[in-house]
């Protein structure tokens, strides 16, 4: 299902884009890049702030494009430092981008780190079924409006939080597409947004501090390798055999490991950085020593950093994440190795930090309260 918004957001331009639409209404090249100060440098939030533009053309922009096409409707905070923003869309979409705050020491939480992760899909259609992300299938491809319109939120939370934020031009450090849906199944929108994300008009952020992450698409794989912009790229793996990987992914019945691994190895020489090996633990499943060993061959041929991450359990699925000891024993095979591997315990548990999972439930909840 396609949605096309009555206006377009402005958040989805470009400073070429929109310096074509103000010259057709007979306005001056330079134009374009004051209204982009006033969005992402300034942080305007409405029109009206915009005071260095004359109020017919304030009227003409509030006419022909919305401003921000992501309205905060819950903020979760976790215990430990993670933040998330349940965002509504146009049509009523849900979408969750998520503020992972990294301390660091001797400096309180408002100095931390901040990796951001956002969204790219509306549910997402490749069915990976340990995913709550996937269990409703695909709704729709975000646009690259609404993909930028994420981190411009987070600016606006971190500026609420802190007066120091509104200062810096970016008000976090990394951004990982690692949120609701598979980003190089929206490859054009993606594209778009991060060039956006990366503009000096735009949020300034560096493409090597974005990391993609993908389930294995593997010619989007190999395109993105000939982009300009040099993303870090991270591959769930999560099966180091294409008898357990097609179990759990069915995206590997397409691009099994024989076209994956390759393709991985292609997109890292050309960029000479190392790729990371997601590899989630489910009991039972794929925390095997003979996966472990596997996993380690793979890691060493490609020379890439393994990020192991115990499941999270989602409402309405069997799996669940294997005992300490039993995700130590696996991480063990790899440092033996000496692959680089981190055993994340990952941040946000306690706010349904899974991907997908809070969207799942406030939409359970809107059906539960709209039923008559
Ligand atoms: N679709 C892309 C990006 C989003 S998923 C991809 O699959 O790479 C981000 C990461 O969270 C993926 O590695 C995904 O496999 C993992 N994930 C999904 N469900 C999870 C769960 N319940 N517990 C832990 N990690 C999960
Ligand atoms: Fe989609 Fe990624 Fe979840 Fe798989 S793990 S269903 S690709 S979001």
């Amino acid at each position: 299902m396609k949605f096309t918004p009555a206006k377009p957001p402005l958040t989805g331009e470009t400073l070429d884009t929109l310096t074509e639409k103000l010259r057709v209404q007979g306005e001056p090249a330079f134009r374009a890049k004051q209204i982009l100060d006033w969005l992402y440098k300034k942080r305007a939030r409405s029109w009206d702030e915009m005071t260095n533009l004359s109020k017919p053309l304030r009227t003409w922009l509030a006419e022909s494009f919305e401003l921000m096409p992501a309205s905060l409707v819950l903020n979760k905070q976790s215990e430990d430092v993670t933040d998330k923003l349940l965002l509504e869309l146009g049509d009523r979409s849900l979408i969750e981008t998520v503020i992972i705050r990294v301390p660091q020491e001797g400096v309180g939480v408002e100095h931390s780190r901040k990796t951001i992760c956002i969204s790219t899909q509306v549910g997402c259609g490749m069915g990976c079924v340990f995913c709550a992300s996937g269990l409703a299938g695909l709704k729709r491809d975000l646009s690259a409006g609404e993909i930028v319109a994420q981190l411009l939120q987070v600016c606006y939370r971190e500026d609420d939080r802190t007066p120091r934020a509104r200062m810096e031009l970016a008000s976090f450090d990394n951004i990982v597409v690692m949120g609701m849906g598979e980003p190089l199944a929206n490859y054009d929108a993606l594209l778009r947004a991060l060039a956006i994300l990366n503009a000096d008009w735009g949020l300034g952020v560096g493409a090597r501090r974005i990391t993609i992450s993908t389930s294995g698409l593997v010619p989007k794989i190999l395109q993105l390798a000939d982009e300009k912009l040099g993303f870090r790229l991270a591959i769930s793996l999560h099966g180091a055999t294409d008898a357990v990987r097609e179990q759990i992914m069915p995206v590997n019945k397409a691009f099994p490991l024989a076209k994956l691994v390759p393709a991985v190895r292609a997109f890292s020489e050309k960029h000479g950085r190392m790729v990371t090996l997601e590899f989630i633990l489910i009991d039972g499943v794929n925390d095997s020593l003979a996966q472990a060993a596997a996993l380690r061959d793979i890691a060493q041929d490609l020379h890439a950093h393994v990020n192991l991450i115990p499941y999270n359990t989602v409402q309405d699925l069997p799996w669940k994440r294997p005992s300490l000891t039993r995700q130590e024993r696996f991480a063990d095979v790899l440092r033996a190795a000496r692959v680089s591997v981190t055993l994340r315990r990952e941040k946000g548990h306690d706010i349904d930090a899974a991907c997908g999972q809070l969207r799942l439930k406030t939409e359970k909840d809107r059906e539960l309260a709209e039923t008559p």
